[in-house]
């Protein structure tokens, strides 16, 4: 395969071919030749999540849908089979942004990738496709309705395409809320290109919007099944510590926060344009480097924030939730909710802005109660069916649970989607836990009487029911002649309804919300029943308003003593400057773990430098020596 230079960017003199050093062994198993690349090329030592999954399938030519987080690494899945299939990837991405950003990133590692777009001039375009119809590029990023021209097929039909990369493809289903029309016309690629195994990738994708993008994308066998695998990764990120605290004096919150991690990447995100301008105003005005960012500043003022945030370490983005879309640094250390936001999805995917580079991270939110009645106005406001507001109210009390879970806050938010895990040590609620009250009374009378009502009512009607009431959906369902009506007299409505949340929060109910919020009993309240388990809940509803300290972060990477971190700051300003003159953000260089890495090992040779964590031949290259030079005058 061959690739070529770019004269006209700024990132690269010559691009050699890092494949050619790698001595890749054909006949060697597809893993252990992707292995190979992963550690050449981009200097990892070993697959996340499910990345060898994805890319073996794609390797044996067979159609894969990855689901996965943000930050997982789902750029490498179709990255690296790229580079082994040789030959032409094309990559379909829906934002400018996006594909300028891992177009940068691979030709920096030494990869030959551009992309078509309509933020480069026209006579760029046509020197790109020069180069694609030359085979000098591997992968080509294009926007959907540019490839799906039939003057772009028919000239890509007589090229050698081995591989198609669909980014952001839950952006094809309409069921989900990011459906593209532009993406709809996707679905004729695999009659185009039949051998050309599909890599459709996303993090957003409930089971149905699943089922719709593998129907969409990929072909059908002679029965009409669609062909490929699904590859779903967990979506935890252990890497992100979680907190919530009740708002008090939210400006103080906001600035003890923020005070404290004042070297860091972080994102505030306020309700409204007014509100972020206002924060940014009280950040700055205590020394803290904040910019606005929302859809009604002048494009010229977004843009200019965004160049800072993306190439400068201390930077705040003081946002409305529509930034962060086509924004992707990995490097952001924190996300700072001021308000409870939209819904349990919404905030994992606003958190999800926090550490995609793995290291450790944190997600604060402040929430209150004005908050729950203005976020219940919305939704009745809004408009919509009643069934669909009443969904909506559903998923609020979800996020409502999650705000006031009494155990391990991250078991709360996975076990809304899905997932099980144990406590995990790195929320405030493991790492300072709540004054608890026993519960276990109350909880066998809401299992008993969730039991008795057929599993089909929501919490209001249990609770109703277990204080005695008699009103006409309680008679019209012959509830007040059940042996638990009135059980409950002696607890009030309040607690009952807290009680119910964190026992949805610890995943003894599910609350069905499809079927107008339903208390549901998990394997979990079998338990309980028997007596194997406890329940205990606090009794704070609201929680302690204390912010939990800024502790050391919890980091799987050893500490730095001091010498080492005075080496670890030089080489940060070693790569900032890099970065200035390669006109590139700083996490392009080198990650902040790559950095540590550098500082625990002190490499002085080239050799020994493509030993450090990150590092890749073509890196190696063109940073080794700047690197180099500062530990050895470091060491003396
Ligand atoms: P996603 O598209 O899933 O949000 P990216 O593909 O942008 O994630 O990858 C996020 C970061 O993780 C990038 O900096 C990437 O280089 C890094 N990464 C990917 N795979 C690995 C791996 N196996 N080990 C370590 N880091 C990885
Ligand atoms: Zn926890």
């Amino acid at each position: 395969m061959a690739f070529s230079a770019d004269p006209a960017t700024a990132l690269d003199n010559p691009i050699l071919c890092p494949l050619d050093e790698l001595d890749i062994d054909p006949s060697a198993p597809p893993l252990e030749q992707a292995l190979t690349v992963l550690k050449g090329v981009y200097g990892y030592d070993s697959f996340r999540g499910r990345q060898a999954e994805a890319i073996t399938a794609l390797l044996e030519g067979k159609n894969a849908l990855a689901v996965m987080p943000t930050g997982m690494g789902k750029s490498v899945c179709f990255q690296i089979p790229a580079m082994i299939f040789g030959g032409l990837t094309l990559v379909v991405s829906p934002l400018v942004a996006l594909m300028e950003d891992q177009v940068m990133a691979l030709k920096l590692a030494g990869i030959a990738a551009d992309s078509i777009n309509s933020s480069r001039s026209r006579e760029e375009n046509v020197a790109t496709w020069r180069k694609v119809a030359s085979g000098e590029l591997t992968l080509l990023y294009i926007a959907p309705e540019r490839l799906m021209t039939e003057r772009m097929l028919a000239a890509l039909a007589k090229l050698p395409v081995k591989l198609i990369a669909i980014d952001e493809a839950h952006c094809i289903s309409r069921w989900g809320p990011s459906f593209r029309p532009d993406y709809e016309g996707l679905t004729r690629l695999s009659d185009f290109f039949p051998n050309a195994p599909i890599a459709a990738l996303t993090a957003t994708a409930d089971e149905a919007t699943r089922e719709d993008i593998a129907d969409k994308l990929f072909a059908c066998n002679d029965k009409g099944e669609s062909q490929g695998e699904v590859i779903v990764s967990g979506f935890d990120r252990p890497n992100i510590r979680l907190g919530v605290a009740q708002r008090k004096d939210w400006k103080k919150q906001l600035l003890d926060f923020t005070e404290a991690r004042r070297d860091q990447s972080g994102i505030v995100y306020c309700l409204s344009r007014r509100k972020t301008e206002e924060v940014t105003e009280f950040l700055k005005d205590n020394g803290i480097r904040a910019f606005a960012y929302h859809a009604g500043l002048d494009k010229t003022v977004r843009a200019a924030a965004q160049a800072r945030f993306m190439r400068e370490a201390g930077v705040v983005m003081v946002a409305t939730i529509a930034f962060g879309m086509g924004i992707d640094k990995p490097d952001v250390r924190y996300v700072f909710h001021t308000n409870l936001p939209a819904n349990m999805e919404a905030y994992a995917q606003e958190i999800g802005r926090a550490g995609r580079d793995g290291a450790p991270s944190e997600a604060m939110m402040l929430y209150g109660l004005d908050d729950i009645r203005m976020r219940r106005s919305f939704i009745d406001n809004e408009g919509g069916d009643l069934d669909h507001q009443a969904r909506e109210h559903k998923r609020l009390d979800a996020l409502l649970a999650y705000c006031e879970a009494p155990q391990c806050r991250r078991q709360a938010l996975l076990s809304y989607f899905g997932e099980e895990i144990n406590a995990c040590k790195n929320c405030d609620i493991c790492l300072d836990p709540p004054r608890l009250t026993d519960g276990t009374v109350q909880a066998h009378k809401l299992i008993e009487v969730i039991k008795a009502t057929g599993q089909s009512f929501g919490a209001v009607q249990m609770i109703d029911i277990l204080r005695g009431l008699s009103h006409e959906k309680i008679k019209r369902f012959g509830h007040e002649k059940l042996d638990c009506h009135g059980s409950g007299k002696a607890t009030s409505k309040e607690d009952w309804r807290a009680i119910i949340r964190q026992m949805v929060a610890t995943g003894f109910f599910k609350l069905d919300i499809q079927n107008h919020g339903a208390l549901k009993l998990t394997e979990k309240a079998a338990e309980l029943t028997t007596g194997a388990l406890r329940f205990a809940y606090r009794p704070d509803v609201m929680g302690p308003a204390e912010l939990s300290r800024p502790r050391k972060a919890k980091s799987n990477l050893p500490e730095l003593d001091a010498g080492d971190q005075d080496l670890f700051e030089a080489l940060r300003q070693c790569r900032t400057e890099l970065a200035r003159e390669h006109k590139v953000p700083a996490y392009v260089i080198f990650s902040d773990k790559t950095l540590h890495d550098m500082a625990l090992q002190k490499p002085t040779t080239r050799p020994d430098f493509l030993l450090i964590h990150g590092v890749g031949s073509s890196k190696q290259r063109k940073f080794a020596d700047a690197f180099i030079d500062v530990i050895e005058g470091w060491l003396g």
